[in-house]
């Protein structure tokens, strides 16, 4: 029998040669109609699965990875060292993309009129930069029942900092309760371990829907966009990613790409960094020798904050609408896109689609029409694929330079 993680690849393949024959079909088609129904049906129970874990398990691996970071005295160079090392690669997705349009001109020959329909029926979320502010920091500290509830990552995170850094100041006092709560992440690690299993079948489901669904006319009318967008993207995941990884830790991309695929296919079939972070763990830890406290704070924290695909996909898409529009960018304008797009990817939630409702305030900070996401969000989920896979490759790679930065010397590699 072949390893899972060469049947999640296989599965993968799988899926989109089966979902681009049944687009090939009739609509109406009995075995479309079949096949569509059931990949609905598994895909949704893998997706439901990993969110069945997925709060429980950032709280443990944060409360856990802070307390035992806490103890070792690691606290503040990890923390510094992870969120320069977000800054910088956001930072370098976004120029790159910058550049990239500038040079291309994503846009330009097409005419406003072919998405009039669209941006007329369209009604934008608006979101200002304050408004958005005032969304990110009243989400942060709300009542943790309510935050498990409702799947609020950002404000568990939160919750889990605070308890995780108290064990610790609490010493032999709370022994009991992180030993509780190392067991309970070990029992959710040994869960997640089952719900691999399904992780062949739950891609295959997700991408022969993914594939079969697509609007071929609109493909067609927005191909250089399409592929330029995938182009940027997939040379940030394969070049400068990989190129960080090599240059701080000597690791090859390869040793990387099969240590870590598992959970780069799940992220590229789901579109959700959070579905696949219960997959991103585990690659971490088991595969690629990542200390759990590392791994435990960094991959949860990216997988909520550190999004180069969404900043890539993001800045790209401003200057495609201005150039749809007919508007030239200045100088000023881009570096307005810059930090808006830096803090829209950040605070965007790593669920399918998410940056598109950022994406409004980096529109709106250059003056351009939010209506204009209306032409980008039928092509939305196709394009969330590859920067989704690639936030979550940002986020494993950054795990390994963090340990290798910050980590205990002694405990290399352990
Ligand atoms: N789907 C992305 C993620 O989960 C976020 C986005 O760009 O929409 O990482």
């Amino acid at each position: 029998m072949p390893s899972l993680n060469r049947l999640i690849f296989i599965a993968a393949g799988l899926g989109v040669f089966i979902g681009w024959l049944l687009g090939a079909m009739p609509e109406d088609a009995g075995l479309r109609t079949g096949v569509l129904y059931s990949s609905t049906l598994v895909g949704s129970v893998f997706i439901g699965l990993l969110k069945m874990v997925l709060i429980p398990l950032v709280f443990t691996s944060i409360v856990v990875g802070v307390a035992s970071l806490q103890a070792h005295h690691q606290v503040h160079r990890v923390w510094i060292t992870t969120v320069l090392y977000f800054m910088m690669t956001t930072a370098l997705a976004m120029l790159l993309a910058l550049v990239v349009a500038n040079v291309f001109k994503p846009g330009v020959g097409l005419s406003l009129d072919m998405f009039a329909d669209a941006m007329d029926s369209f009604e934008a979320r608006q979101m200002t930069m304050p408004e958005f502010f005032q969304y990110f920091f009243s989400g942060l500290f709300k009542n943790p029942f309510e935050a498990f509830a409702n799947g609020d990552i950002l404000s568990v995170l939160m919750f889990a900092i605070f308890v995780g850094i108290a064990l610790v100041a609490g010493g032999e006092r709370y022994r009991s309760v992180l030993q509780l709560m190392q067991e309970f992440l070990d029992l959710l690690l040994r869960i997640i371990g089952w719900i691999m299993w399904l992780a062949p079948l739950g891609i295959l489901a997700l991408l022969i829907r993914l594939v079969a669904e697509q609007d071929v006319d609109l493909l067609v009318t927005m191909l250089g966009f399409i592929v330029l967008v995938f182009a940027t993207t997939l040379f940030h995941g394969v070049v400068t990613l990989p190129g960080i990884l090599y240059a701080v830790t000597r690791k090859s991309p390869l040793w990387f790409w099969r240590g870590s695929r598992e959970a780069i296919i799940t992220a590229f079939a789901t579109s959700s960094s959070s579905a696949a972070l219960p997959i991103s763990l585990r690659c971490a830890q088991d595969n690629l020798g990542v200390q759990r406290r590392i791994a435990g704070f960094v991959l949860p924290m990216g997988a909520t904050m550190n999004m180069d695909g969404t900043a890539l996909y993001e800045a790209a898409a401003a200057l495609f609408v201005a150039n749809l529009i007919g508007v030239e960018l200045s100088l000023a304008q881009q570096l307005v896109v810059f930090l808006t797009a830096m803090i829209a990817s950040s605070g965007a939630p790593g669920i399918p689609s998410a940056g598109m409702v950022t994406m409004v305030m980096v529109l709106q900070a250059v003056g351009l029409p939010a209506e204009a996401i209306a032409i980008l969000l039928p092509v939305d989920r196709l394009l969330d694929t590859v920067r989704t896979a690639v936030n979550v490759e940002g986020d494993i790679i950054g795990s390994l330079v963090v340990q290798k930065l910050a980590g205990d010397e002694h405990q290399q590699g352990a």
